[in-house]
């Protein structure tokens, strides 16, 4: 799987490419169109039950939750990732008609929210109105005014709801997917609405749930394993998608902040920020580096090579589901055996 993440290295040259392009050429045909690469697929394994009800219909914004939510539909649903295996980034997607006919069948819908696939909040609310929506943002928000409960399981998805204070940029960082307590919580939730929606299967999904605490069993103990051994060690990113999960490990962020601004703007940073950045990898300030392999360009090309310099370990991640990974989880164990080799932790 490291293999994987190098060649994609090695592959990209602008900035925040996906990786999938390039990778996916040899064996399947780019769509041309402005739709995305959406996948859609029921995931049952040979070994699960058949699905007892007509499977549930939903569509999923991104792949980092798309993933999920197959898992624990299964049988039972049929999943319409729009952003999998991507060519695009999801935080500057533009939606096709095609993505809206998409939203109209579907029985639920899942994003992340935040302002990370806003696209997606808004064809939920003209494309598919009273149509249940799991908001992993929402969901795992902070206590921020106007987020009550009884507003998001009511016509809390309309623009209003999504325009108010508290949504504002940097309030929270929106890669909650990189968030254990989230990934749990959200996996609940979609969970719960499946029940909703199909009561006969309800034990089905139930099932489904426990199976899916189980394949996370090695992502639990590395998380565990890292916290127990290096909470307190530092790390610095060249953006912010793995924050969330640093946080969770007890990893101390030392990013300058005047960089981590900027980089929160998707803005270049000014050279007294960078050069920040530089001398404290320079001086070996940090424990590690983390390095988002989708975002390439001169600026976190030169953090890298001053980091190498220096002999701080590089660690790369992903702001997506890397190709070629089995599963959500097994593409999170292979980043946190990465970081936990690079800390110097057993795993
Ligand atoms: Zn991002």
């Amino acid at each position: 799987m490291e293999t994987v993440i190098v060649i994609a290295v090695l592959i990209t040259s602008r900035r925040r490419v996906a990786a999938a392009l390039l990778l996916a050429s040899p064996f399947a045909l780019i769509a041309c169109g402005s739709s995305g690469d959406d996948a859609t697929r029921a995931t049952a394994t040979s070994d699960a039950p058949p699905c007892p009800v007509t499977p549930v219909e939903v569509v999923v914004s991104v792949d980092q939750w798309g993933e999920i939510v197959s898992e624990l539909g299964g049988a039972c649903a049929n999943v319409t990732t729009l952003l999998a295996s991507s060519s695009v980034d999801p935080h500057d997607y533009e939606p096709s008609p095609a993505d809206a006919a998409k939203f109209g069948d579907a029985q639920l819908i899942v994003i992340n929210g935040g302002h990370y696939d806003e696209w997606a909040a808004k064809l939920a609310a003209s494309s598919a109105p009273g149509v249940p929506v799991v908001d992993a943002v929402e969901l795992t928000a902070h206590d921020e005014a106007g987020h009550d409960e009884a507003g998001h399981d009511e016509a809390g998805h309309d623009e209003a709801g999504h325009d108010e204070a508290g949504h504002d940029h940097g309030a929270q960082n929106p890669h909650v997917w990189y968030d254990p307590a989230a990934v749990t919580t959200v996996s609940d939730a979609v969970t719960t609405e499946f029940k909703k929606l199909a009561p006969q299967a309800a034990d089905y999904f139930t099932q489904r749930r426990t199976d899916l605490g189980q394949a996370f069993a090695s992502y639990d103990e590395a998380v565990a394993a890292i916290k127990g051994s290096a909470t307190g060690k530092t790390y610095a990113a060249t953006e912010a998608v793995f924050d969330p999960m640093a946080a969770a490990l007890g990893l101390q962020n030392k990013t300058p902040q005047g960089y981590q601004t900027a980089s929160n703007n998707e803005t270049d940073p000014s050279p007294a920020d960078l050069n920040a950045f530089l001398s404290l990898l320079r001086d070996k300030g940090v424990d590690v580096l983390i390095y988002n392999t989708q975002t390439q360009g001169s600026v976190p090309e030169q953090i890298r090579g001053a980091a190498e310099q220096a002999g701080v370990p590089v660690v790369e991640v992903t702001e997506t589901v890397t190709p070629g990974a089995d599963s959500f989880e097994a593409w999170q164990v292979d980043q946190l055996t990465s970081l936990a080799k690079a800390l110097g932790v057993d795993i």
